[in-house]
């Protein structure tokens, strides 16, 4: 049986006026990757070609496409469900309208982060790249594991330039934004 993906989704509420920014639309289209936000015409392509809708009762980025030009800022950049695309960039490939959807959901998700709109389990790792260079912590068992089949010790993560490569696009202030609400 297919195990289905079912993050948080308010996207499914009906929506309020007071909820719509009518400059959004046009703010998303003077940011790279996201020009082209205006010419879709919602045919559904990017939706029934994205490997995770296919897994997803909640994530379609026709919606979040729609959403955003509908001015429902708060409820796209509060939404976990922006969180599962996985880049791969078919819906770009495919999209008729040359609308560059994985670099709306990119840009949209950086919009986020800039709020500290980001899902704990990111956060998580995030926090762990800066600490120890993998997002992951390897167990201590694992590393054992390996001592005893023969393998080579694990290459050292490099925390510190990592803390440097990022500190111009503020990634450590950012996973700390929001960290006591998500
Ligand atoms: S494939 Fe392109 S035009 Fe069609 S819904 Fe998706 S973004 Fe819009
Ligand atoms: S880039 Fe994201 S939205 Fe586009 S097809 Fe891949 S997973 Fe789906």
């Amino acid at each position: 049986m297919t195990e289905t993906v079912t993050p948080k989704d308010p996207n499914r509420e009906p929506i309020k006026s007071s909820e719509i920014d009518p400059k959004f639309k046009y703010e998303l289209s003077k940011i790279h990757g996201s020009e082209k936000l205006l010419k879709c015409f919602q045919c559904g392509t990017c939706t029934s070609d994205c490997p995770v809708a296919r897994y997803s009762d909640s994530y379609r980025p026709r919606q979040i496409i729609r959403m955003a030009q509908l001015g429902l800022k708060d409820r796209i950049l509060n939404s976990d469900t922006l969180w599962l695309c996985a880049a791969c960039f078919t819906c770009t490939d495919r999209c008729p309208q040359d609308v560059e959807v994985a670099s709306v959901i990119r840009v949209l998700r950086n919009l986020a982060a800039d709020k500290g709109c980001v899902p704990i389990v990111f956060k998580e790792q995030a926090a762990s790249v800066l600490e120890s260079g993998y997002a992951y912590k390897i167990p201590e068992l694992r590393i054992k594991k390996r001592e005893t089949v023969g393998l080579p010790p694990l290459p050292k993560g490099n925390p510190e330039n990592i803390r440097k490569a990022l500190k111009g696009v503020k990634f450590a202030e950012n996973i700390e934004k929001g960290s006591e609400s998500r």
